[in-house]
This record gives C-alpha cells, structure tokens and sequence, in this order.
C-alpha cells in the first residue's frame, strides 16, 4: 500500500510504500525538521510509550501504571540520525527545512530531490506501534534478539495496558499497530482489537504476524483488524501458511489484509514456490530485502545481486500494479 507522500520544492508529489524508499535507501533525513512524537507513538512490552522509534523518541511515561497521563509535544524535532529506518518513523511529516512547511503537494514528479514527507493517510490523531510483548514462536537468524528474547508473557501487564490505553484513547481516532515478538501469541488479542474498534469504527488496527496461529483465531482477528503477514521463508510449514492465506482471502467480512515476504538472498527458489502457492492474490504482496540490524551468523543471506533486486522490483511492481 503506497502511504507516504513524498514533495518536491516545486510542490509536486509523489506517492510511495515505505519498502521502496528503504530498498532505494532514500530514508536519510538528517537536519530535516521532523514531527516525531506528535501523532506516532510507541508502545514497547514493557508499557514505556515513546513517540517514535528512532533514537530519538520522546518518552511519555508508562502505560502499565494506574496513574498514567499523556501530553504530546508540539514542536517539530532536528533529526540527527543517518537513517530512518522504523516503518512508523518513515511516513511521518517530516520537511527539509522550515521554508517547506506550507508546501502542498500538486502533481506527480521526481523523488530524488524531494523536500516534504506525509503520510498519504493523514485523518488520524494518533499513529501509535505497540510491542505487547517480545516472545515469538519462530527465532529467525535475521531478526535481533532482543525482539524475541521473552520466555514467558505477562498476561496481566498487557491487560492493564489495555485498560489504561482505552480509557486515553477512547475519544481519538486512532491507527494502532501491533508488532511483537509474534503479537498473536497473546490469546486475548481478538478480543481487545474488536473492543478497539467498537469505540470508534474508523479506527484502524493493524497487526503484524507469522501467521502461525490457527486459521480460527486468525480469521477472528481479520474481521476487526488489517493483518499484515510477514512470511518467513525457512519455515517448515510454508504451505500450511499459503494454505492458511488463501482460505482467507475469500472471506468478505475481513478487513483488507497484505502479504510480506522476507527473502534472504539464498532463497530464490523458496519465493517462487511461496508465490506458485498463492491462489487468488486479491491483496497487496510486498517482497522484502532483509537488512543487516546485527551480526547476523547466517552473512550468505544479505547479499542480493542486481538480478535479485530486479526481481524484487518486478514482483513488487507487478502486484502493486493488480491491487
Ligand atoms: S530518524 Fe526518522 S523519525 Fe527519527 S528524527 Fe530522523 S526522520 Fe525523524
């Protein structure tokens, strides 16, 4: 899905996802004027909320305690990071310096020399991320530790963290993301999300998931929540997940869900069988570079040659262009 604006100085637009502009490596905004913290927070495993991810997040307190009260800052932020590498950091407004900020967008044109940044759907009051917690079911060599280091879930904090974060958001419109660990992993998940969005049906939920839970729990989840698949090729059961996809995609009281493939340089022949399993592809399919987040054992897996990243583009390009 295209979510982020990009302007030029002559107040022409363009409209991207935030894969593409990762994989061009057009993410560094260093000296830019950025609005972290205003309307994108974090919520990490242990209740801390932060807006933004980058290093530079501005802490709002913690969502686990009974006392907990939010005030959202106002100013814009000088970034001072060489990369913007955060999904939710990404489509964030964000200008080139204070003579942009009246600038609006007008008409298609070239990315490279770009001066304004906006999410192309701009309606909520808040765009929050929220960790529930950090124990997955898979352990990918890619992804770092600390992201699936958690033994144990704690069943009651996130609990609390539900009952805080309804009474703060009750009367914002809202886009909330859940991201873990493997945020399904928390059996009460599809009945907080449908709490969620019962208090305001334009809320947008989206959750991130290996799809390794049962077809059931899943397909409860989609009819409140978008579910972003984000499909490990190692895995054993990888028809079982395409399986699980395709049964569905032809319900018609889902929320719109997207398939993210993440494809380590050795598994070309995994992605074609992945995508040669697929049936109906009535929904957005990204494929993903991994990128080096830490001193991965697995180095065979980050380096793509320019056939693979073609190849990338293409598939990219061509299920952007069915959808
Ligand atoms: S890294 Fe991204 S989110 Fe952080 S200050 Fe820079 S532009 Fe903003």
């Amino acid at each position: 899905m295209k979510s982020v604006l990009v302007i030029d100085k002559n107040n022409k637009y363009s409209e991207y996802d935030e894969i593409f502009l990762m994989n061009s490596g057009l993410t560094n905004w260093y000296g830019w004027l950025c609005s972290i913290g205003q309307t994108n927070l974090e919520i990490e495993k242990d209740g801390e909320i932060h807006g933004g991810n980058c290093k530079q997040k501005i802490h709002y307190g913690n969502l686990h305690e009974d006392n907990f009260i939010f005030t959202p800052i106002k100013n814009l932020t000088i970034c001072n990071q060489n990369v913007c590498k955060c999904f939710h950091d990404i489509s964030i407004y964000k200008i080139k310096d204070s003579s942009y900020t009246n600038i609006e967008p007008i008409t298609q044109s070239n990315i490279k020399k770009f001066v304004k940044v906006l999410p192309v759907d701009n309606q909520y009051d808040f765009n929050i991320t929220w960790v529930l917690h950090t124990k997955c079911n898979f352990s990918c060599s890619y992804c770092p530790p600390h992201l699936h280091s958690e033994k144990i879930i704690d069943k009651n904090k996130i609990d609390t963290g539900f009952i805080n974060f309804i009474n703060t958001f009750s009367n914002k419109k809202i886009m909330l993301n859940f991201l873990g660990g493997e945020p399904t992993l928390y059996d009460e998940l599809p009945n907080k999300v449908k709490e969620i969005k019962k208090l305001n049906s334009d809320n947008r939920i989206l959750i991130t998931t290996n799809g390794s839970r049962s077809f059931k729990y899943l397909r409860e989840l989609a009819k409140y929540a978008e579910i972003s698949f984000s499909v490990h090729l190692h895995q054993l059961s990888l028809d079982r997940l395409a399986d699980k996809i395709n049964n569905l995609s032809v319900f018609n009281d889902i929320q719109p869900f997207q398939v993210h493939i993440i494809y380590p340089s050795d598994s070309d022949s995994k992605l074609k069988q992945f995508l040669g399993k697929l049936t109906s592809k009535n929904y957005y399919i990204r494929v993903i570079k991994i990128r080096k987040q830490y001193e991965d054992q697995r180095k065979d897996y980050y380096d793509y040659s320019l056939k693979q990243e073609n190849l990338i583009n293409n598939i990219n390009k061509y299920f952007e262009n069915l959808n």
